[in-house]
């Protein structure tokens, strides 16, 4: 797709959005409340009319083509089951809308419930199932006619942690089992890196970057997607020197690091990411460490959460194991934090 736009009066929704996205491809359209998630993914789907752009599927638009001609697979936020059908009756709907005959509709749903693992529950109603199974009926009438793009609008939200996480592996290995494209939209950060080929972070009813979550995790374009994605640390530092996609830098309180760089400014002042994980600290002083002082410290289990400032009054997030069991440091106490270059982003 490419220039999508969209207004309500006034107000741009969705601005100059241009997506490629290949087939099979499992992509995620992320940002907060109200940056245009859904107001994209209804204009893909044919509910709402673009203002400017266009849409295309396999080289031809598709603007003028009716949703229930598109030939989308959609599911969303509220399961939006038929109450009075029974899970078979539900999952073969589209089937049957379809014209197809009875033999095929009776296969292919048992086909279907059996990779969802609905089988045993063919015969109840969607009030006699939990939550997480209603919304695998739903993922289940999605993919019966196995389309070869399915649209997912905040599927697994109204779902607990646990069920999420479980539906969230399950929906990866059916997409590596049908090979369909699955353009998916999410607030939750932690779900797009989970399951995602590429991550498109919007903002404003703007894309601010298109890229693997490993890459929108490590080298994010901008602040925006830094805070957004993740827990991070901006730290501002003066640049020293810039070599290749290497910068030296100093910060606030004195301390010279290396930081990787794809950032077109090489003199004054930058902000430099880097993420509460990558921070090692020591009781000592090293030759590449500053000293910091502790605000705040939490035992979490299998890792401590410390808050410390450093000199020039920046307060770092740190996340480390308790490997060594040194035990929960007290507000107060002094310790030595350093990071590596490669640990450590300068944004542009
Ligand atoms: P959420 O995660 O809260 O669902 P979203 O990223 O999906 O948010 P959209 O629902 O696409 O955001 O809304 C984008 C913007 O467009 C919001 O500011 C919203 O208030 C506005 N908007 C959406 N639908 C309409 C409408 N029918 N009329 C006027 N404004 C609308």
């Amino acid at each position: 797709m490419s220039g999508i736009t969209k207004r309500y009066g006034q107000f741009l929704a969705v601005d100059d959005v241009s997506l490629n996205i290949t087939p099979g491809e499992f992509i995620t359209l992320l940002g907060p409340s109200g940056s245009g998630k859904t107001t994209l993914l209804n204009l893909i789907a044919g509910f709402h009319k673009i203002d400017g752009g266009q849409i295309l599927v396999d080289g031809r638009p598709i603007h003028n083509v009716p949703t229930h001609k598109r030939g989308f697979g959609m599911v969303f936020q509220s399961y939006a089951l038929f109450p009075n059908m029974t899970v078979t009756q539900n999952v073969g709907f589209p089937l049957r809308m379809a014209g197809a005959d009875r033999e095929t509709t009776e296969r292919r749903v048992a086909e279907t419930l059996e990779i969802m693992r609905l089988s045993e529950h063919a015969q109840k109603s969607p009030s006699q199932m939990s939550g997480g199974q209603q919304q695998r009926v739903a993922i289940a009438r999605a993919i019966v006619m196995r389309p070869k793009v399915v649209l997912m609008d905040e599927p697994l939200s109204a779902l607990d942690r646990r069920l999420r996480e479980s539906i969230q592996i399950e929906l990866r290995d059916l997409h590596q089992t049908l090979g369909s494209t699955i353009l998916f939209v999410t607030h939750d950060q932690g779900e797009a890196l989970t399951m995602s080929d590429r991550i498109a972070v919007l903002n404003a009813g703007r894309i601010v970057q298109i890229d693997t979550p490993v890459n929108i995790y490590r080298h994010p374009s901008n602040r925006f997607v830094a805070s957004f994605v993740g827990e991070s640390n901006l730290v501002e530092a003066e640049i020293v020197q810039k070599r290749g996609d290497m910068m030296t830098l100093r910060n606030k309180a004195g301390y010279v690091f290396n930081a990787q760089s794809r950032s077109a400014i090489d003199v004054g002042r930058a902000m430099v990411l880097v993420r509460p994980e990558r921070i090692t600290i020591s009781n000592e002083a090293g030759a590449n460490s500053v000293p910091v002082k502790v605000t705040s410290a939490l035992f979490l289990g299998e890792i401590l959460r410390i808050e410390a400032q450093m000199e020039g009054g920046e307060t770092l997030l740190i996340r480390c194991t308790d490997s060594g069991h040194r035990g929960l440091p007290a507000v107060g106490d002094v310790l030595h934090a350093s990071w590596g270059a490669s640990d450590c982003w300068v944004l542009s």
